[in-house]
């Protein structure tokens, strides 16, 4: 296959768009999908200070990297979930990445504060991801508003969202159907939220990773072997694979023409409370973060 661009060899085929690119213009396509987005949904601009949710896996990585190249204010923040070894080598790969290119990082080790996910998922009764989903959630928050961020980034692709709509959708989960946009307008204390690689599949984020030298750790979290997640991805795929378009198309008519529907009005949405342990925006008197931690103690 030849590159659309320029007629040189393809290195990467993508169905979806009908076309190949070469390395200069896969870069070329992926850069502009990323700019798209930020643009279609007005995510942010270049007076904002950006904080970008770090894993140390492809995703955050490619993300952190493009928006630093494309000039953006970034600092990486990330949480040492204390998930053994796995943890240890993420945290390997966010080293090393933020030295190689000078950038700025914060790092929250949840064993140094004496909650790793394994002790929190033998004393509270939910999964370890709905655990480790929760004390994210948390420590994003928290930093975000200690360090006057004005944008929390994260770096959710379109298999993420597709496969999150999907879970959502088979459940008929309302709640959640109405936090699917990829910008999610700020609450007070709680920043906006933004996915600015929305418009690009795994397999694609993981080819630039690759033809840009980006490490980084490729082990799935062990946690994640069986959850439902992988589940609708799988499903997701197999419909891809047959209708190529088929989860950017499913997503995006989702945000256009049916995700406000399930939105709350200001007036309907729950009254929010600072919690009285942790001093963080939440629906309830004490945060569910700090009702698992007194588990904990
Ligand atoms: S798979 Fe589950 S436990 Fe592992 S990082 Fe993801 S949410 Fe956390
Ligand atoms: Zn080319
Ligand atoms: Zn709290």
């Amino acid at each position: 296959m030849k590159c659309r661009k320029c007629g040189e060899r393809a290195l990467i085929s993508l169905r979806r768009h009908n076309a190949g690119f070469c390395k200069e213009h896969f870069n070329e396509f992926f850069v502009r999908q990323v700019e798209k987005a930020i643009k279609k949904y007005e995510m942010f601009d270049y007076s904002d200070k950006i904080m970008v949710c770090i894993s140390g896996g492809k995703d955050s990585l490619v993300l952190w990297y493009l928006l630093h190249k494309m000039g953006f204010d970034t600092t990486g923040m990330y949480v040492n979930l204390g998930i053994g070894e796995y943890s240890e080598k993420s945290l390997e790969k966010v080293k090393a990445f933020s030295e190689k290119h000078g950038l700025k990082s914060i790092i929250v080790n949840l064993t140094q504060l004496g909650h790793p996910i394994t002790l929190m998922e033998k004393r509270v009764k939910r999964t370890a991801c709905a655990i480790c989903g929760t004390t994210k959630r948390h420590y994003f928050n928290k930093v975000a508003h200690e360090n006057n961020f004005d944008i929390v980034a994260t770096g959710h692709n379109l298999d993420d969202e597709a496969a999150r709509l999907l879970g959502n959708t088979m459940r008929w989960y309302p709640e959640y159907l109405g936090k699917m946009s990829p910008a999610l307008s700020a609450d007070s204390q709680i920043k906006k939220k933004v996915k600015p690689l929305i418009r690009l599949t795994e397999l694609e984020v993981g080819a630039y990773a690759f033809m840009n030298g980006i490490y980084y750790i490729a082990d799935e979290c062990p946690k994640s072997v069986g959850a439902t997640s992988m589940i609708y991805k799988n499903a997701l795929n197999t419909l891809e694979t047959e209708m190529p378009g088929t989860k950017h198309y499913f997503y995006s008519e989702f945000v256009k023409n049916v995700a406000h529907k399930f939105e709350r009005e200001e007036t309907e949405k729950k009254e929010m409370h600072i919690c009285s342990i942790c001093g963080i925006e939440s629906f309830l008197e004490v945060c569910t973060f700090c009702k698992m931690l007194e588990k904990i103690k």
